[in-house]
């Protein structure tokens, strides 16, 4: 399976993919967990680049190039021969993430990175999506004591709110595939939540 996690900043998505690889392996189940941007040698350089400050004009466009590149290095060295391997991929941030930031948070054309997200993958798409869902000032409360605060992570507060709005709106279109969880809850209960759509979906 290729499983992937989606949310605004400090939703707690990447916990949750952390538990479920370590999940998958308690289990003997063979799983590999990955991230976006940054999944192979070349895409670390291109996150490098992306996350950093500059005071040059990064341009929406330039940004979204360097998010295709960085996933169609990462679909042709790392997800698809994993599939192929019979190896479950997790990967925290995919497709949907492009769509919500540099479409609905940044403001490009929506059907032009459907486009672009559809070449870089070569038409794959996640068997199942989990976005873990969070006001965006709670998550941004989460992750302010955290960590160093990146060039995105700086945006103001319209940004973020149309990023959540975002998500959930790419959720609604896609309801077959993407399963919005509540992120405020206990971390544990939420993975209970997750895991439960996992075996309601994929076990008969
Ligand atoms: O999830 P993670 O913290 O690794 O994401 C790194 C940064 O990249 C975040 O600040 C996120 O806001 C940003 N990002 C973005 N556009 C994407 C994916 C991630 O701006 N398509």
């Amino acid at each position: 399976l290729f499983i992937t996690f989606e949310g605004v900043e400090g939703a707690g998505k990447s916990t949750q993919a952390k538990m479920l690889y370590e999940y998958f392996n308690n289990k003997k189940i063979k799983a590999i967990l990955t991230k976006e941007p940054g999944g192979t040698k070349t895409g670390l350089k291109i996150r490098e680049i992306l996350l950093s400050h500059t005071d040059e004009k990064f341009t929406g466009i330039s940004e979204l190039f360097l998010y295709e590149a960085d996933r169609n290095l990462h679909i042709e060295n790392v997800i698809k021969p994993n599939l192929e391997k019979g190896i479950n991929v997790i990967c925290d941030r995919f497709i949907d993430s492009t769509l919500a930031y540099q479409g609905y948070a940044r403001g490009l054309n929506i059907e032009l990175i459907k486009q672009l997200n559809n070449i870089a993958t070569n038409g794959l798409k996640p068997n199942i999506t989990f976005l873990i869902d969070i006001p965006v000032e709670e998550g941004l409360k989460r992750i302010k004591n955290e960590r160093n605060i990146d060039r995105i992570e700086k945006e103001d507060i319209y940004f973020h709110k149309r990023l959540r709005e975002g998500f959930l709106k790419i959720a609604e279109e896609e309801k077959e595939r993407i399963f919005v969880i509540d992120g405020t809850k206990d971390k544990k209960e939420i993975f209970k939540n997750i895991l439960n759509i996992l075996e309601k979906k994929f076990t008969n």
